[in-house]
């Protein structure tokens, strides 16, 4: 069967000569005679892929020496947790911005463990658009300021980073980290789940500064704590280990392709003209504000949503596929992740204006 061009907002695409390598390798890995998945983490065979994999992270998005890169589990779900246990370090007010759902997740968390200052929410807009950096409330007394860069849900991107002083900004980074180059200096903590731009579920990346961390809530329990993580090289227990060798090969797939230089203009690329191919017609659109459109997850409505269900039906048919909307936005959702070949966002657009000729 043919590969389909699968939109999918996570667990998405994997680059194909990744998974070509890693179907190579699967049963005798470097003629050590056995998978990946059957090696101790602590042997010397996998501590090289282990190692080459933070070094290529490391190298991709230039991360300076006192940032710590942690391999973890959990799911970006648990970091909402993680974040104010080891972030509040005594302090009692946490800032947050509300940009959508997946804000809204990490803020119902922090508030388990402290107050929560709002500040910024862009709710009256229906989460359509980011906040003005001018209307960002940041107090002083704040132990962080947390954001989401890329609403996964309502497509909805910062295309700045906003300013903190010296107060450690946080970022949720699950479905834009690698999508461009970053200036990592800028933030306390950046964090992804993987399953979006990195590769399969099952491990989380956690990008910290080194003195951020010992200061741990008391009663945090170790697997929390990313002082114990660090000082064990991630492997205080078991970490995800194929996942981890899998999110290596999709590292070197960047680097070989050019680094996130590359891989930016390409995102801005492909998103580009899907977005113009929308805004084109008056058959499809998208309700973002164009100066905070997500590179990486494009939502979009058909003028009549009872044609939705037969879209669906005949972009599947077409190898279109996963391009339902979230359930609580409706319509229809592209993701079009790193690992979305350019061809697969021609397709859609040419499959966009076919439909729209027979139903328009
Ligand atoms: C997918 C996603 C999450 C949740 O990730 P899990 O790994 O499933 O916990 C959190 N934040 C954002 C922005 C996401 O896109």
């Amino acid at each position: 069967m043919a590969r389909a061009y699968n939109f999918s907002a996570g667990p998405a695409m994997l680059p194909e000569a990744v998974l070509q390598q890693a179907r190579d390798e699967i049963l005798d890995w470097h003629g050590s005679g056995m998978s990946i998945m059957e090696m101790s983490h602590r042997g010397k065979q996998f501590m090289s892929v282990y190692e080459q994999a933070e070094a290529s992270l490391r190298r991709l998005m230039n991360i300076p020496e006192n940032y710590k890169i942690l391999f973890l589990q959990g799911g970006a779900s648990s970091q909402f947790a993680m974040i104010p246990m080891n972030l509040l370090r005594g302090k009692s007010t946490a800032a947050y911005i509300n940009t959508g759902a997946w804000s809204k997740k990490a803020i119902a968390e922090a508030k388990r463990y402290t107050s929560v200052h709002i500040a910024a929410t862009t709710e009256d807009s229906k989460f359509t658009a980011t906040p003005d950096a001018g209307d960002i409330d940041l107090p002083g007394d704040a132990a962080y300021l947390h954001y989401t860069p890329n609403e996964t849900i309502g497509g909805v991107e910062f295309l700045y980073v906003p300013e903190t002083g010296d107060i450690p900004l946080v970022a949720d980074m699950s479905s834009t980290i690698l999508s461009r180059p970053i200036d990592v200096s800028k933030y306390g903590l950046i964090y992804a789940g993987a399953q979006k731009n990195i590769g399969p579920a099952g491990l989380t990346v956690v990008i910290v500064r080194d003195d951020l961390i010992g200061q741990t809530m008391d009663m945090t329990p170790a697997m929390f704590d990313y002082k114990i993580h660090a000082d064990n090289g991630s492997m205080y227990n078991t970490p995800p280990t194929y996942s981890l060798y899998l999110a290596g090969l999709v590292f070197a797939w960047l680097e070989q392709l050019g680094g996130l230089t590359a891989m930016a203009e390409i995102n801005e690329r492909k998103s580009g003209k899907l977005y113009a191919a929308i805004d084109d017609s008056d058959f499809y659109s998208n309700p973002v504000e164009v100066n905070s459109r997500s590179w990486m997850n494009v939502p979009f409505t058909l003028a009549n949503a009872d044609l939705d269900s037969v879209f669906l039906e005949q972009a599947t048919a077409a190898g279109l596929v996963t391009l339902k909307g979230h359930r609580s936005v409706g319509g229809m959702r592209a993701s079009i992740y790193n690992a979305m070949p350019e061809a697969g966002v021609d397709a859609l657009i040419a499959f966009m204006a076919e439909f729209e000729k027979n139903n328009a």
